[in-house]
């Protein structure tokens, strides 16, 4: 495929452009990536990455590709090589709260008894859900993108015209990028830091409800290793990972879990959260020319990337039957 001009340029090659080239390739889109850092250092590669859509809006259009992004993940369990699992666990709080309205769409979604509950916790609820291991999962979509022709380029845009001069639909799949290319002011980073540990021996996640706190605990194991987080820091750009941070992190889990005390550090991971007042999934010409926009997604872009996926592609392949020919 891909011999001449493609009928649609995704910019932007984490989880979010991934994922809609595939929907693209596979309707049978000439689909190219342009993409200004490799895969591996996109906030994409830094998730954790439990379905989970926490504080994303609006609520109808999230429940939806939230609901279709979950379907998905759950198929993809049964092949291998993708790196999703299903995960069971607890997310608690240390003060009494409701759980997430979007619960019962998990299985086995149930409120824990006082017993099962670390010390100083009030409330809990345990389910299973997918936990992706990102360096495997985003291996798999470009190995399942190139299956279909579909290409990705190393290109940094500095407009949107630039892509719109080379092919009649542009998707713009960019996070964090967006702020400066639409641009969005509304757009801003939530930085995110994890450390990755090896594994002790846990097979179960623990996830703490934090509210507003800029300092997260959670922990998920994928096999050998487990990814401890976390920070949501607003507004911080730096993504060099902070050494005291990375400390402050592994106390907080080993409070709760004591055999991550010495758990050896294997890595650390840095990422931008995209957020926004709403994500933001939807048409908008540009001098005559069909930008579909697909980022903003906070801190739940694997968890509604299946489900803004295929919004964003049936966009682009409506533009294309009705844009003018160039
Ligand atoms: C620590 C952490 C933990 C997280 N945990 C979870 C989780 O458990 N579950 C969950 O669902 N989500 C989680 N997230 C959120 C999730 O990672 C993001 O919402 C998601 O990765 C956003 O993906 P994206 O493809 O839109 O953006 P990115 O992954 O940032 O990709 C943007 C792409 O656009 C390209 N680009 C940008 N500007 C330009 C330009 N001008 N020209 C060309 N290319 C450009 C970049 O190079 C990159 O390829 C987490 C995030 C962090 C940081």
């Amino acid at each position: 495929m891909n011999q001449g001009r493609p009928d649609a340029i995704v910019i932007g090659a984490g989880v979010s452009g991934l994922t809609t080239a595939i929907c693209l390739a596979e309707a049978g889109v000439r689909v190219v990536i342009w993409t200004a850092e490799p895969t591996e250092e996109t906030t994409s590669m830094a998730a954790g990455a439990m379905w989970g859509p926490y504080h994303v809006e609006p609520l109808d259009r999230v429940q939806a590709w939230g609901a279709a992004t979950l379907d998905i993940l759950r198929r993809l369990t049964d092949e291998p090589d993708t790196g999703v699992r299903l995960v069971s666990g607890i997310e608690a709080a240390r003060e009494p709260v409701d759980p997430p309205a979007w619960g019962d769409q998990l299985d086995g979604f149930r409120m824990c008894a006082a017993g099962e509950l670390p010390p100083g916790f009030a409330a809990g609820w345990r389910y299973t859900a997918p936990l992706v291991d990102m360096p495997t999962y985003l291996g798999y979509l470009r190995r399942r993108l190139s299956a279909t022709g579909g290409q990705i380029e190393r290109r940094r845009v500095t407009a949107l015209t630039e892509a719109v001069a080379e092919a009649p639909v542009v998707v713009n799949c960019t996070g964090i990028g967006a702020r400066d290319l639409v641009p969005d002011p509304d757009l801003f980073p939530v930085r995110g830091q994890l450390v990755v540990v090896e594994n002790p021996g846990l097979t179960e996640f623990f996830s703490e409800d934090t509210g507003s706190s800029p300092d997260l605990l959670h922990y998920y194991p994928h096999g050998d290793n487990l990814v401890l987080g976390g920070t949501a820091q607003p507004d911080l750009w730096r993504r060099e990972p902070d050494p005291e941070t990375a400390a402050a992190i592994v106390h907080r889990c080993a409070e709760v879990e004591p055999r991550l005390r010495n758990a050896r550090i294997v890595a650390h991971r840095v990422g931008l959260r995209p957020t926004r007042g709403q994500v933001r999934v939807e048409r908008h010409d540009m001098h005559g020319v069909c930008v579909v926009h697909n980022y903003g997604h906070g801190g739940a872009g694997v968890t509604l990337s299946w489900g803004c996926a295929a919004d964003a592609a049936a966009f682009t392949i409506a533009a294309l039957t009705y844009c003018k020919p160039q």
